[in-house]
């Protein structure tokens, strides 16, 4: 099993909360292209375990950025280049990333006859305060045409965005839009806590009073309101900020959280296998500029020790439905570990933050919302 992460690097306009690596000029589109057509075929040999001709993928995943700006004359000479040394699985998932204003029933149908079966669509809010709070580039009627035109070009698989503990929206206005979005009838949703990044808008715009601050206890009301009107709805909190129909849970997630192999293509993309992670120069004129010269980016990379791994582990399996598996920690990293996690869980078994099964640790509905905070605690030090 393996798993591809593409990064495309453009966006319409820069969402004020938003750090990830992007730029709102699209005058390097086409060379940007291929010079990842030239990164697939030079890192062709990362995911091979084998004599094999051809690498396996269970998950591929455009992410961004904003992938839905890419032409579909684009697209298909990417998936050309990737299907010279990879093979799609029969059952593979296919993301892309959309925003609401890309995307045009033609284009729509288009990327449903193309290899794409699963839409991760970027609402954010239907409301227009929020949206300007946020400074995304489309408007709620946008975000709405783009569902209804999804669903009938016949895209089984969308999930979609919604952020919450915006300063402007009260719970009511946040109530209505996880409503908004259900009704579509979609099978999952992935919903985030609005974070105030350092070096981002958002960050600057507070400090200087321009913008209202972001507030823990307002985000955290909201959370429960979220888990508690998914949960009627039939959608499985299988992940902090995850919540899908049977069936929908994105396997793109899933691998990144069970330690699935993946090569990130892309400039600041990310890749990892056994162990090792390495991620690409996050700047796009010299992504460029190198594979122009028929040389892969630069990247950096750390071989993660027994700890970082463990650590990592914890994080993940914390957050998500199945919680930590107790055997898990004592085969994988040894017996010294289950007693130091065991010891470091007490705390929050006691308060009721923690569950304990026969087999896993798990996150109460009470922990849900400070699920990072205790994982960070149940870490061991890292030398
Ligand atoms: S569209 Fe997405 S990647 Fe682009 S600026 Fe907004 S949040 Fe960031």
């Amino acid at each position: 099993m393996s798993g591809i992460y593409i990064h495309i690097p453009f966006c319409r306009q820069a969402c004020h909360y938003c750090n990830f690596h992007f730029s709102v000029s699209q005058k390097q589109r086409p060379d940007f292209v291929r010079a990842l057509m030239k990164e697939i075929c030079l890192q062709k040999d990362f995911l091979k375990t084998g004599p094999e001709d051809k690498v396996l993928l269970d998950t591929l995943y455009f992410g961004g950025g904003t992938p839905s700006l890419l032409e579909i004359s684009e697209l298909d000479q990417i998936f050309d280049e990737l299907n010279k040394f990879c093979e799609l699985s029969p059952d593979a998932e296919v993301t892309l990333e959309a925003n609401p204003d890309d995307l045009d029933p033609e284009k729509l149908v288009a990327l449903r006859n193309s290899s794409v079966n699963r839409l991760s669509i970027g609402i954010q809010s239907f409301h227009a305060s929020d949206l300007k709070y946020m400074n995304r580039s489309h408007t709620s009627d946008q975000a709405v045409k783009v569902l209804n035109d999804a669903l009938k070009a016949g895209f089984e698989s969308i999930t979609a965005d919604l952020i919450y503990g915006t300063p402007g929206m009260n719970d009511q206005l946040w109530k209505e839009n996880i409503l908004r979005l259900i009704s579509f009838g979609i099978p999952h949703i992935s919903a985030y806590s609005l974070t105030v990044e350092k070096k981002t808008a958002l960050e600057v715009f507070i400090r200087r009073g321009k913008a209202a601050p972001v507030d823990e206890e307002h985000a955290a009301r909201q959370f429960e309101i979220l888990c508690e009107i998914t949960a009627q709805h039939g959608y499985e909190h299988y992940e902090i900020s995850n919540f899908g129909k049977p069936g929908f849970f994105s396997r793109h997630n899933l691998s990144y959280w069970s330690g699935v192999p993946y090569l990130g293509l892309g400039p600041s993309a990310h890749s990892y296998r056994e162990g090792l992670r390495r991620w690409n120069v996050a700047n796009t004129c010299s992504y460029i500029d190198y594979l122009q010269n028929g040389q892969l980016p630069p990247f950096e990379q750390e071989e993660l020790d027994k700890d970082q791994q463990y650590n990592e582990y914890v994080m993940t399996a914390l957050r998500t439905m199945w919680g930590i598996d107790k055997e898990l920690v004592k085969n994988r990293f040894g017996e010294q570990y289950a007693e130091k996690l065991m010891h470091a869980a007490q705390k929050y078994l006691k308060n009721g933050k923690m569950l304990e099964t026969s087999s896993h640790l798990v996150i109460s509905n009470q922990g849900k919302f400070l699920a990072d905070g205790i994982a960070a605690d149940l870490f061991v030090d890292h030398k």
